[in-house]
């Protein structure tokens, strides 16, 4: 396989054979299937006229590595902290002393405003986790949504990871998604002759994509609940919930979704 570097694609055109791709630096190149796997913003979706329905979650999002001293909840587990002033996520990570930390912000500023680690760093007190920061390694400001792009029928332009649907970050689901979609159509391509023989697989991705999406959102929902009386019923009953081995199973299953059992023939796949 030949890997063009510095090549922006400018058309797609699609016939009942193949496609053709056309690029500023390139000869047309053809080919039976273009798959898309060019993440949410994806220009291979827009040229295809793909439409990509959803809606943008309220608030930003604000994400830091940070290296840190005495930090007051236990640096060796992941803590979720859904408060009046929104969500706040520490995650330990494999190096010593340094932890993710994630905030939403409800009322945040629009993405692109840098937070600085003391600001963040700040607000992470207020939610309930405190610490030295000595060190911040990378920060970055977002807005997610839930978004799905529309089937495409018998298209040749095959969407693919976030290119495909994007969900909240909560659940740590798009990636996994993403590489499922990439996996499947690795097997399924070869044995479609035509865009019909393609029906199953995206009947499929489809259905996966709409269980991650209902999940993740019902969990960010759940977890950036601004009411007083709706947070203290949801503690409750995770507290109940978290206390037996399969509470906890369950929790993660309803984020997750169930457990996958390994399909014959992943490994030769993914190796
Ligand atoms: C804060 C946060 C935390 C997350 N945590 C998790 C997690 O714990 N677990 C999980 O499963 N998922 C997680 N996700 C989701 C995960 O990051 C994405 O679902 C995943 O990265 C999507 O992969 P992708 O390859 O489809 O798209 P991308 O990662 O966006 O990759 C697309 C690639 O295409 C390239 N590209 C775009 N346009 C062009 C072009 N015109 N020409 C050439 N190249 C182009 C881009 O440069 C990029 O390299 C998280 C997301 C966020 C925002």
């Amino acid at each position: 396989m030949r890997v063009h570097r510095s090549a922006a694609v400018s058309s797609v055109h699609e016939d009942a054979d193949g496609v053709t791709v056309r690029s500023d630096a390139l000869e047309p190149l053809r080919a039976r299937w273009v798959v898309a796997a060019d993440g949410a913003a994806s220009t291979l979706r827009a040229l295809s006229g793909t439409p990509f329905r959803g809606r943008t979650y309220a608030g930003t999002w604000q994400l830091a590595d940070l290296r840190v001293e005495a930090p007051s909840l236990d640096p060796a587990r992941v803590h979720m902290v859904g408060g009046p002033r929104g969500l706040l996520v520490v995650l330990p990570m494999h190096l010593d002393g340094w932890a993710r930390v994630v905030l939403h912000l409800p009322d945040g500023p629009a993405p692109g405003g840098a937070a600085t680690p003391a600001a963040l760093a700040a607000e992470a007190a207020a939610r309930g986790w405190t610490a030295a920061v000595r060190e911040c390694r990378w920060t970055s400001t977002f807005r997610t949504g839930r978004r799905l792009a529309a089937d495409h029928g018998s298209r040749r332009v095959l969407l693919i990871g976030d290119a495909a649907h994007v969900c909240s970050p909560v659940g740590g689901q798009g990636l996994n998604l993403g590489l499922r979609d990439a996996v499947s159509l690795a097997a399924a391509l070869p044995r479609a002759a035509d865009a019909e023989g393609l029906a199953a697989w995206r009947r499929a991705r489809r259905a996966d994509a709409l269980g991650v999406l209902a999940r993740t959102d019902l969990a960010t929902r759940a977890w950036t609940l601004r009411s007083a009386p709706a947070r203290a019923v949801r503690d409750t009953a995770l507290r109940g919930v978290l206390t037996t081995p399969a509470g906890r199973r369950l929790l993660a299953e309803s984020v997750a979704g169930p457990r996958r059992k390994p399909q014959g023939g992943d490994r030769q796949t993914l190796g």
